[in-house]
């Protein structure tokens, strides 16, 4: 048994309310150890002097696995160009900038210091393919949100009126049966009406076709996952993304749940007013107030950066919207049976365009004006409002008042003059950082095992060399251990490791199966028991075991 010290580092550890106290840490079997007892030798030390330690990063909404991805890559030949991991002993070749391959992604996230990323929007037809993609993803543990919401079968449970209790085992089926963590609901309902020729739903509009409202579904869902225990609250991507003006209609969500936990994601493109002569606004002030005032409802923000990107979104609705604006001209959206629709878009945000511009500064005024940073998490909706490897560009933004101001000077001048930006002084902390990029992601997403620096959590540790500029700082970790083993050192991948899945597996009645399989019998192309993975599907790769169940609450 190998005992590791990371000697006098400056500890960030929220979870446990340590905030930069100078401590030694101690690893053992791939886990955090207490202080060893009794002689024992330690067989390798990492002097951490003036260092700062971190637990491993958590991405809680990354697109990195799935067919819309794939889409993109197909779609982006140039993404791919110039952007090469060679094949070395260590590492198998990789490209790709805003849609990478696999490996890219799982490498580039570990030499940032990121162990734990989790899928946001896993259609449950696709799981299979989706689950076997983040398989290939190395170094990094994953996790998917399942999606419902659209999906025909939910939709007539609803619009028949069902018992909450069919709702709940429909939700605890579909995610054992996907294999995922949490579920997500993208444009409740207006997926589906699109396929109905709808090209707009509101939050108490009814759906064409079922004449259920998004609200309705909302409550439904949000209702179940808290009867069936499930840690992570419903993740929503609501209705009306990037229409101006939303801001009326994100007001109304936040409310909808009723108390009961609800996390808003990209946050940013719901925070839209229409005012000023180009009827575009920022409505950031009113939605964190609102936010701030609602105890049950967290959010991330999806941050957007300049430059190209591509932007992949179960939201058929706002992609069809958007292929106007697709840059380079291609596009796809498509339906996916009686699920869910999806569509891809690439993008090229730019600091000189006023709708950008603001994008940006909302973004940031978002992250300023939520005063709890339990409650927000750090994000750029991976990839459709940036790559994920601006994060360290971003975490300065947010730390760096003078480097924030100066930025703020480069962009289209009337954005700048309609942002409330240059008037927020605030600078997050390295410890508000650390439970944006950790604690809290961890605790809403009930993973107790990571996400903090305890005796007995999982050794993903992040070490940082202590830089006043907090893009090279956060952009090149010195060391970063997973599950206890150096996996990357001066932001360069030293160790290729393989990751496991993150699970619920809430109980529920499986009396439901006899309907879900008329069901599937009668409409679907796939059987039932083709359609569920099992366990066994998550072969083990040699480290461990590669299924991880986390506990539902009872
Ligand atoms: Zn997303």
């Amino acid at each position: 048994m190998t005992l590791i010290k990371l000697a006098g580092g400056k500890v960030f550890d929220p979870a446990n309310n340590v905030d930069g106290e100078v401590r030694d840490l101690y690893i053992e079997d791939g886990r955090i150890s207490a202080y060893p007892q009794g002689g024992r030798n330690i067989s390798a030390e990492y002097d951490l002097r003036g260092k700062v330690v971190m637990p491993g990063a958590i991405d809680m909404h990354t697109h990195i696995g799935g067919g819309k991805l794939n889409l993109a890559r197909a779609m982006l030949p140039d993404d791919h160009r110039d952007s090469f991991i060679f094949r070395t002993d260590l590492t198998r070749s990789g490209c790709g900038h805003a849609a990478p391959s696999t490996f890219t992604t799982g490498y580039r996230y570990a030499e940032m210091g990121y162990t734990t990323c989790m899928e946001p929007a896993l259609l449950p037809a696709n799981a299979r393919q989706a689950h076997m993609e983040m398989g290939d993803t190395p170094v990094i543990d994953k996790g998917g949100y399942a999606l419902l919401g659209n999906d025909d079968f939910l939709l007539r449970l609803l619009r028949d009126k069902t018992d909450q209790k069919l709702v709940n085992d429909y939700v605890a089926w579909t995610l054992h049966a996907s294999q995922c963590i949490g579920i997500k609901v993208v444009n409740p309902g207006g997926i589906s009406a699109f396929k109905f020729n709808g090209r707009k739903l509101d939050l108490d509009e009814p759906n064409p076709h079922y004449g259920v409202t998004p609200r309705r579904i909302l409550q439904a869902l949000t209702r179940a996952l808290t009867d069936l225990g499930v840690p992570f609250p419903l993740h929503v991507h609501g209705c009306n993304l990037g229409v101006p003006g939303n801001v009326a209609t994100t007001l109304d969500t936040i409310g909808a749940p009723e108390g009961v936990p609800m996390h808003l994601t990209h946050i940013q493109f719901h925070s839209y007013g229409a005012e000023g002569d180009f009827k575009f606004s920022s409505a950031a002030a009113q939605i964190a107030e609102a936010i701030n005032a609602t105890s049950n409802i967290t959010c991330d923000v999806g941050q957007i950066l300049f430059g190209q990107t591509v932007t992949a979104s179960g939201d058929n609705m706002s992609q069809y919207r958007n292929h106007a604006h697709a840059q380079p001209n291609k596009w796809i959206v498509m339906d996916i049976e009686c699920d869910a629709g999806c569509g891809v878009v690439p993008f090229r945000y730019r600091d000189q365009n006023f709708v950008n511009a603001l994008q940006w500064a909302i973004g940031l005024e978002m992250f300023l004006l939520v005063k709890d940073p339990w409650r927000i998490g750090l994000t750029t909706d991976h990839p459709n409002g940036a790559v994920f490897t601006s994060y360290p560009k971003l975490i300065r933004l947010l730390m760096d008042k003078t480097y924030r101001d100066a930025s703020l000077e480069q962009i289209h001048p009337l954005a700048k003059t309609m942002s409330a930006l240059s008037g927020i002084d605030r600078e997050y902390s390295l410890y508000e950082i650390a439970i944006l990029t950790r604690a809290g992601p961890a605790r809403l997403l009930g993973l107790d095992d990571r996400g903090k620096l305890s005796a007995g959590s999982l050794a993903d540790i992040t070490v940082y060399n202590d830089d006043s500029d907090r893009e090279k700082m956060f952009a090149s970790p010195a060391y970063v251990f997973k599950n206890g083993e150096l996996v990357a050192t001066d932001g360069k991948l030293t160790k290729v490791v393989w990751g496991a899945t993150q699970v619920v597996k809430p109980d529920f009645d499986r009396g439901i199966e006899k309907k879900l399989r008329d069901y599937f019998d009668r409409y679907l192309t796939m059987k039932m028991d083709n359609f569920a993975l099992g366990d066994d599907e998550f072969a083990d790769t040699g480290e461990g075991a590669n299924l991880r169940v986390h506990a539902c609450r009872k």
